[in-house]
């Protein structure tokens, strides 16, 4: 007895580790057996060029069992091709999450949303991701080179092309000061890079990679001027030709967009042609206008 009491005793250790790591596995098969996990679609294609954007009455909770007002209650869309829609509401009234579901992070409960004519919910994941561009304020930076973090490896994009692109976004500076031009690695997180350096080279890499919807959130941080200026020239480029959904902190950007589209809390509370909010007096849109936007916003 001697001889096995040892054996035994490790036997039941292992025993009680499997069922704990049993157990654990249960709770993780619980979180990703809900419906909202994401399945990569069957494979429909996305139109070449600028696409176009509908939410037709979706409805988003994070979480479910909560029925509290929904996230998104009941939006409803409709953005032609090449059009610019400027989203604005307070902080917390869902125009990140708007973003998110056009990505696919999540699905919502109600409703379809349709880019391009296409149920999103068909699309390959990838194929969606590479032609719907989020643009945030801040670049996500992959452990990679310069050139890898352009093109996403995408290799048919020649130097030449990212060289000239550089250039026009103000880079050339920036570009040459690398001690490995386009072979430099760059830390991932974005270390290194000044809040304007990363912004254009987010811009930088949608020339490049040239999706027909963009989505953006614009950095709302006070940048020098000459940077600023880069990037106010950047962004016309940008929308030209090109949808766009800017969730705008800027009056001057504010005012490229062909429709402006108001949430508070998850709802619509105004919508329409920007010019015809901008000449009623009684809508929110021109009251925004009339005291700055950060004061309605913020
Ligand atoms: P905005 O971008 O306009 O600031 P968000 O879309 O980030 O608004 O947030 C909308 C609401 O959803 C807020 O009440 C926020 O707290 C909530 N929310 C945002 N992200 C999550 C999340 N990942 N899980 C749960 N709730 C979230």
């Amino acid at each position: 007895t001697e001889l096995l009491a040892k054996p035994i005793e490790k036997i039941r250790t292992q025993m009680e580790d499997l069922q704990r790591a049993d157990a654990s596995i249960s709770r993780i098969r619980e979180l990703f057996a809900t419906p909202s996990l994401i399945q990569d679609g069957a494979g429909a294609a996305l139109p070449e060029g600028p696409l176009g954007v509908e939410f037709r009455d979706v409805t988003f909770s994070y979480d479910r069992d909560v029925d509290d007002t929904p996230t998104l209650d009941r939006l409803q869309i409709a953005l032609q091709p090449g059009e610019v829609l400027g989203l604005l509401g307070r902080t917390g009234s869902g125009k990140s999450t708007l973003a998110r579901l056009l990505l696919r992070f999540y699905d919502p409960q109600q409703g379809v949303i349709a880019i391009g004519g296409v149920d999103i919910r068909q699309c390959k994941l990838n194929a969606l991701r590479k032609r719907v561009a989020l643009v945030t304020q801040t670049i996500e930076i992959m452990e990679g080179t310069v050139r890898d973090n352009l093109t996403f490896y995408d290799e048919s994009i020649l130097d030449d092309k990212i060289l000239e692109v550089l250039a026009d976004l103000g880079l050339q500076e920036w570009y040459e000061a690398l001690p490995g031009g386009l072979d430099t690695k760059l830390a991932s997180g974005g270390g290194g890079l000044s809040a304007g350096e990363a912004q254009l080279l987010a811009f930088a890499r949608v020339f490049l990679t040239n999706p027909g919807l963009i989505i953006m959130d614009e950095a709302s941080s006070r940048l020098d001027p000459l940077t600023e200026q880069r990037i106010e020239n950047a962004i016309g480029k940008l929308l030209a030709n090109r949808s766009c959904i800017i969730i705008a902190h800027r009056l001057t950007t504010v005012q490229r967009a062909d429709h402006i589209l108001i949430l508070e809390n998850g709802s619509v509370i105004e919508s329409g042609r920007r010019s015809e909010l901008a000449a009623d007096p009684g809508s929110r849109f021109s009251r925004m206008l009339s005291t700055g936007l950060e004061e309605v916003l913020v």
